[in-house]
């Protein structure tokens, strides 16, 4: 069941643990500090279930042999956090100040003082923003390649772009598709030097060079894609089944920007024990992650990150009770 908070003139709300992302990383977080009866409230932000609320089905998470339907899977996880206590609510977070415990988060619907706080947020890709792909994302439009690589087995795919990403997402596809088709608005790749060898030595792997994609074709798939060459204007449709985009990605970041450490491209810096430059607050899935993004690593990092707050607030509790003996 998905909450309302109450509105934002009402008193400071008070937790134990505030989650911000209902995203693999965070209802996993949620239902690991449940379970440790710390009641925890979740803020949805606006996509409840994360990423993977988006994709059709999920083949690679563990204990679903057939596959699962990406927002069922969030739907499954929200259940088993809320039964255990987890409260889930629809909310953002708008503003942060982590100078001082409790944490102060003010959201769309209320403030919270939050005596640790487990930053969710994951990250999203960046979209090309032409005609047609939101349409037909999941339907032949993926940013994932280890996730729906196999659904092109021996079919024709394109991957956008010219960088890491795209040249090592573009050969773990030849695993699968027929051929794979890199389209990149520049004439030389920005791939490192051993990447770029092992795609143009890879008999699969074709270029198509100083062109970009203006738009995506189709009805309920993928059929063809519109491009048009920067340098001469021309433009052309090629036909395809499966769009993979790896121009980059942003991980939701920015309110904790001057407060929380963060790699050049905003993301979280973690140690091995999740937790961030600030006491009592930690960091899990694709927010403090660049490198594995994938639902079966988000949800372990929220219940690792989990684990920590419950150590943490127990170390704060027996500190307090400490000082009260002292004082007594
Ligand atoms: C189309 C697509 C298909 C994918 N398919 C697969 C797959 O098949 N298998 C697989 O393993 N992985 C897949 N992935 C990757 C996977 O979805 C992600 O790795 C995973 O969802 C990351 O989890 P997360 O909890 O870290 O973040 P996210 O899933 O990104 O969730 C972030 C959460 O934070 C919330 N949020 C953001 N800002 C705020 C704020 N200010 N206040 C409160 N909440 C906020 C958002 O609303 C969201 O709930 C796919 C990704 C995409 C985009």
């Amino acid at each position: 069941m998905l909450n309302l908070s109450s509105p934002s003139t009402s008193e400071p709300r008070h937790v134990k643990v505030l989650i911000l992302g209902s995203g693999p990383a965070g209802l996993s977080a949620a239902l690991y500090a449940a379970r440790a009866e710390l009641a925890p409230v979740v803020l949805t932000g606006l996509e409840l279930g994360g990423q993977a609320a988006l994709t059709y089905t999920i083949e690679n998470y563990p204990g679903f042999p057939e596959g699962v339907g990406g927002a069922q899977l969030g739907e499954l996880f929200q259940k088993q956090a809320e039964r255990f206590g987890a409260q889930v609510e629809f909310d953002t977070a708008q503003s942060v100040d982590l100078s001082r415990r409790p944490f102060k988060v003010t959201t769309d619907n209320a403030t919270f003082l939050a005596d640790s706080l487990i930053v969710a947020t994951g990250a999203r890709p960046i979209h090309l923003e032409v005609p047609g792909e939101n349409l037909l994302t999941g339907l032949g439009i993926s940013y994932c390649a280890t996730c729906d690589g196999a659904f092109f087995k021996d079919r024709k795919v394109i991957v956008v772009g010219g960088g890491d990403s795209a040249l090592e997402e573009g050969l773990f596809l030849t695993r699968y598709a027929s051929s794979v088709t890199i389209v990149h608005r520049r004439d030389s790749l920005r791939a490192g030097p051993v990447l770029q060898t092992r795609a143009k030595s890879n008999p699969k792997i074709k270029f198509i060079w100083n062109t970009v994609v203006t738009e995506i074709v189709g009805t309920d798939k993928v059929e063809a894609v519109r491009l048009k060459n920067v340098r001469t204007g021309e433009t052309s449709s090629f036909p395809t089944e499966g769009v993979f985009i790896f121009i980059g990605h942003t991980p939701n970041t920015q309110l904790f920007q001057g407060q929380l450490d963060m790699d050049k491209r905003g993301y979280i810096q973690v140690d091995a024990l999740a937790r961030t430059n600030v006491p009592g607050v930690y960091a899990a899935g694709e927010a403090a992650d660049p490198t594995f993004r994938q639902v079966v690593t988000s949800a372990g990092m929220g219940a690792a990150a989990a684990m920590q707050v419950t150590k943490f607030l127990e170390q704060e509790e027996s500190k307090d009770a400490h000082a009260e003996g002292q004082k007594s």
